[in-house]
C-alpha cells in the first residue's frame, strides 16, 4: 500500500477518533458496493477501509506512525469489503438499522389468484349470461377459523426469539459489533409457535372447498376475455384474504354464424333461379338462439332481399346484426350468397335449360379467363387474417 493511508481517509495526521470515524462513514456511504458495483469503486472501498482498520485502532495506529508496516500479521485485513452496507450503518449508528428489522414474518397472508376457464356459446357471449360455476379453492377453516390452532388452543409466542420472529447474531470485527438478523430457527420466523394444529387443515388456516358461484358474463365477451372477480380465489395462509379469481371465456363454435370481433358471418345458399330472378329469404338471427318470452318483441328471423341477378360470392353487409362491443355499438352481419348449380336434371328440365340457352346464345360458351374475383380473394385472405 503506497499511499498515506491518512491522506485515503481526507484526514490529518491528528485527527481524532471520531473525526476518523466521520470520514470513513461519509466515504463507505458512498463507495459500499451495494450503493456503487463499479469495480474501480469497490476497490477503492476496500483501500478505504483498510485505511480506517488501521486508524481506528489506537495500536495499529501508534505503529503506523511511527513507520511500521500497519498490515503485518494482521487478521482480518480488509474485511470492511465483506460486511453490507447495512452492517456497516448498524455498526456506525448503535444498530438503529438492526433494531428496525423486518419483524415477524405474519402467518396470514393474501392468497393466489385462481383461473376457471368457461365455454359459452355463441350467443351467449354476445347478449351475456348468468353461469353457475363450480370452483374449486381453498376456503377458510371453519374448524379453527383461520388461525390453524385445535379449538380450545392458541398460538403461543416462540421463547426462542420472544415473539421477533428474527433472532441476532452478533459478529465482532474492527468496525465494532455487527449485528445481523436472521429468521428465528424454532418459529421459522412466525414469531408464534402452534402447540397443537388444528387438525382439520393442519395448521394452515385454510381447506381446499368447491362452492358453487353464479357468474355475470357481460355482453360482447369473446374467447380469451378473462372477468375477474375480486377476492373470489385461493384464501391465503392463516386464513389471509383471497387472491381473485378469474374466468377465461371460450366461445363455443356456432351452427350458423362466425366471429370476426364484433362482426358475424353467414353463407346462404339460393338456387340459380332465385338467384336470376330475386327472391326474399328468411334467415335466423342470433337472438334466436336465446330463449325469449312470446312477448318480447325480439327479432328472431329477418328478411333478407336476394335481388334479380345476384351473383355467386356477393356478400349482403347488414349494419348492427353483429355482436354487441364490451364497449357499446355492435358489429354487422356479413352475408355471403353462393349460388347452386342445379344438378340430376330430368330430361324436361334439361330440355327447359337447353331452350333459356339458345335463347340467352349460350349453347357454345367460350369461358372467360380472368383473375381471381376480388371477392373470392378477399373471403380467403379474411379467413386466414381474421382481424
Ligand atoms: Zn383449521
Amino acid at each position: 500500500m503506497s499511499q498515506d493511508l491518512y491522506d485515503l481517509l481526507g484526514v490529518s495526521r491528528d485527527a481524532d477518533a471520531e473525526t476518523i470515524k466521520k470520514a470513513y462513514r461519509k466515504m463507505a456511504r458512498r463507495l459500499h458496493p451495494d450503493v456503487n458495483p463499479d469495480p474501480e469503486t469497490q476497490e477503492q472501498f476496500k483501500e478505504v477501509s483498510r485505511a480506517y482498520e488501521v486508524l481506528s485502532d489506537p495500536q495499529k495506529r501508534a505503529a503506523y506512525d511511527r513507520g511500521g508496516d500497519p498490515f503485518g500479521g494482521v487478521g482480518g485485513f480488509g474485511q470492511g469489503a465483506g460486511f453490507s452496507f447495512t452492517d456497516i450503518m448498524d455498526a456506525f449508528f448503535g444498530g438503529a438499522a438492526a433494531s428496525a428489522g423486518r419483524g415477524p414474518r405474519p402467518r396470514v397472508r393474501r392468497g393466489q389468484d385462481a383461473l376457471i376457464r368457461v365455454e359459452v356459446d355463441l350467443a351467449e357471449a354476445a347478449f351475456g349470461v348468468d353461469r353457475e360455476l363450480k370452483v374449486d379453492t381453498a376456503v377458510v377453516c371453519t374448524t379453527c377459523h383461520g388461525d390453524g390452532a385445535a379449538p380450545g388452543s392458541r398460538p403461543v409466542p416462540c421463547e426462542t426469539c420472544r415473539g421477533a420472529g428474527e433472532v441476532a447474531h452478533v459478529q465482532r470485527s474492527f468496525l465494532g459489533e455487527v449485528r445481523t438478523l436472521r429468521p428465528c430457527a424454532a418459529c421459522r420466523g412466525f414469531g408464534s409457535i402452534i402447540p397443537e394444529p388444528c387438525r382439520e387443515c393442519s395448521g394452515d388456516g385454510r381447506v381446499r372447498s368447491r362452492r358453487t358461484l353464479t357468474v355475470k358474463i357481460p355482453a360482447g365477451v369473446d374467447t380469451g376475455t378473462r372477468i375477474q372477480l375480486t377476492e373470489q380465489g385461493e384464501v391465503g395462509p392463516g386464513g389471509g384474504p383471497a387472491g381473485d379469481l378469474y374466468v377465461e371465456i371460450t366461445v363455443a363454435p356456432h351452427p350458423t354464424f362466425t366471429r370476426n370481433g364484433n362482426d358475424l358471418h353467414c353463407t346462404v345458399t339460393v338456387p340459380m333461379t332465385a338467384a336470376a330472378l330475386g327472391t326474399t329469404l328468411t334467415l335466423p338471427t342470433l337472438e334466436a338462439d336465446v330463449e325469449q318470452g312470446a312477448d318480447s318483441g325480439v327479432e328472431t328471423s329477418f328478411e333478407l332481399e336476394i335481388r334479380p341477378g345476384t351473383q355467386s360470392g356477393a356478400d349482403r353487409v347488414l349494419k348492427g346484426r353483429g355482436v354487441p362491443g364490451l364497449r357499446g355499438g355492435r358489429g354487422d352481419l356479413v352475408v355471403s350468397v353462393v349460388v347452386e348449380t342445379p344438378t340430376a336434371l330430368d330430361p324436361r328440365q334439361e330440355e327447359l335449360l337447353r331452350e333459356l340457352a339458345a335463347i340467352r346464345g349460350e349453347e357454345d360458351p367460350t369461358g372467360q379467363v380472368r383473375p381471381a374475383s376480388k371477392s373470392v380473394f378477399g373471403r380467403l385472405r379474411d379467413a386466414f387474417n381474421p382481424h
